[in-house]
């Protein structure tokens, strides 16, 4: 029935603009957030009535200027996705729009919600009807349905009530443009960051506050779990809607998601990055010539690794950005191809070099096994992997796309030799998990891909 996988990793951006044109603030937002996801992005924009442009690509790509000059309003939202394997179906791209008799309203989210296939079912079964196989659409009717009001009536509390009573459990941040204001909620668990902030130009949320950078900041602030922002032509309040739960912050969002510029969850990601790369390097004993980065995820921790060791960060591979994720490919033979089409080794920088090589994650193997064999095609010597992420063993069931169980190297081969044999690496050290939990704190904080049930490190 569905081809998409319900929990997906997205980036956010929505918000009120006092000049009365909020697209390009959205557009500029987006351009920020676009780390998060590069398969599709839309904008709604609008009040009473609303435009919504959207489509598969990325943000340059798809608000081109014929794109923009329809998006007219003082309101909007925008959203930019990742989708995973086989999800990339442009009709799936958010934001998601109803034109409801009492005005439009359109939502856009970051996340994963139980019970969306089941509450879709029963949907189904009395006869409602999908356009898409997106859990977004589901919390869109649900809200729609339970409030039975048109939504220019709706109020902040109206749509904290149907989330309460209808998705008490889930990692999600949401937005909504509706006919007189947008507003925004954080899942009381406070998963996914969500960041508001104030600017001479208006009233801005977004995923990660770097979005905020083309802005006249006056104040930006950290949207607490449980709490959202409704923002109005006149201002705009923070609000409790959920008790906080036990606060679960992803330190994935960390070590892979979020830009090195954003400060989420109280903490700066760069110099996270930093710090994690200094615990590598500390207790390391081997004697490399140069640190390589794995781009882009790996680099903020190389240079970490690099100032605390004292070796020298080379650009002994070079990563082409645009060329798509090989992450999502389905079939391993389309993974590996598209890490030998990303990157490219540098002969000059690695040839005769025992080289120290940091990235911050190992899931499947493929795109250590695959750098491996082209920096050892282009001369390198020994090759010592360092990753600034304990091992990951286990899925996720809040929104991080990681595949099934049995496909984690880390599933496969248990310890740090057998997966170094198994990428063909000299040697693998993984962060210690006491050593993540030494910089992030031992609660407030989801863990569970490091933690799989009864693994023993
Ligand atoms: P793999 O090639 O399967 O070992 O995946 C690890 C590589 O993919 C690392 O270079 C990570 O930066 C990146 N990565 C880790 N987690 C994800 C994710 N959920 N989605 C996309 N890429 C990821």
């Amino acid at each position: 029935m569905f081809s998409d996988k319900l929990g997906e990793e997205c980036g956010i951006f929505a918000g009120y603009s006092k000049n009365g044109d909020i697209a390009p603030h959205i557009k500029n937002g987006l351009l920020k957030l676009q780390h998060r996801g590069q398969e599709s992005a839309g904008i709604a924009t609008g009040d009473f009535t609303q435009t919504l442009h959207k489509n598969k690509g990325l943000v340059t790509e798809v608000f081109d200027d014929i794109a923009m000059k329809k998006l007219t309003g003082k309101f909007g939202i925008g959203h930019v996705r990742y989708s995973t394997q086989g999800g990339s179906n442009p009709v799936n791209a958010q934001p998601f729009l109803i034109d409801c008799a009492g005005g439009c309203v359109s939502i856009a989210h970051n996340g994963n919600v139980k019970k969306a296939m089941e509450i879709r079912d029963e949907f189904e079964k009395n006869g409602g009807v999908f356009v898409t196989s997106s859990d977004s659409e589901v919390l869109l009717r649900c809200v729609i349905s339970d409030l039975k009001k048109p939504p220019d009536q709706w109020s902040f509390e109206d749509i904290g009530g149907c989330l309460k009573k209808d998705f008490p459990e889930g990692a999600y941040s949401l937005v909504f443009c509706l006919p007189n204001k947008v507003v925004a909620y954080r899942d009381p668990c406070g998963y996914r960051p969500l960041m508001l902030c104030e600017a001479k130009e208006g009233y801005f949320i977004a995923s990660e506050d770097a979005a905020f950078d083309s802005l006249e900041v006056i104040k930006i602030v950290e949207i607490m779990p449980g709490e959202g922002v409704e923002i109005t032509e006149t201002g705009c309040e923070t609000k409790n809607w959920a008790q906080c739960g036990s606060e679960s912050k992803c330190v994935f969002e960390h070590i892979y998601f979020a830009a090195p510029a954003s400060t989420i969850f109280g903490k700066n990601v760069y110099q996270v990055r930093f710090e994690l790369g200094t615990i590598l390097a500390k207790d390391d004993n081997i004697k490399p010539d140069i640190v390589v980065p794995v781009m882009e995820s790996g680099f903020t921790a190389a240079i970490g690794y690099s100032r605390e060791s004292g070796v020298p960060l080379e650009t002994g591979l070079l990563c082409d950005l645009l060329a798509g994720r090989s992450f999502i490919q389905p079939t391993q033979e389309a993974r590996v191809n598209k890490v030998r089409e990303k990157f490219t080794p540098v002969r000059p920088a690695v040839e005769g070099k025992t080289v120290v090589l940091i990235d911050d994650s190992i899931v499947r193997g493929t795109t250590s096994t695959a750098i491996i064999k082209m920096l050892r095609a282009a001369g390198a010597g020994q090759i010592h992997v360092r990753l600034s992420s304990p091992m990951i063993v286990n899925t996720c069931s809040w929104g991080v796309d990681i595949p099934t169980k049995s496909e984690l190297i880390a599933h496969r081969f248990g310890t740090e030799e057998e997966i170094s044999r198994a990428i063909g690496a000299d040697s693998v050290r993984y962060l210690n998990p006491g050593d993540l939990k030494a910089v992030f704190g031992e609660s407030g904080w989801c863990y569970k891909c490091f933690m799989g049930d009864g693994f023993v490190y």
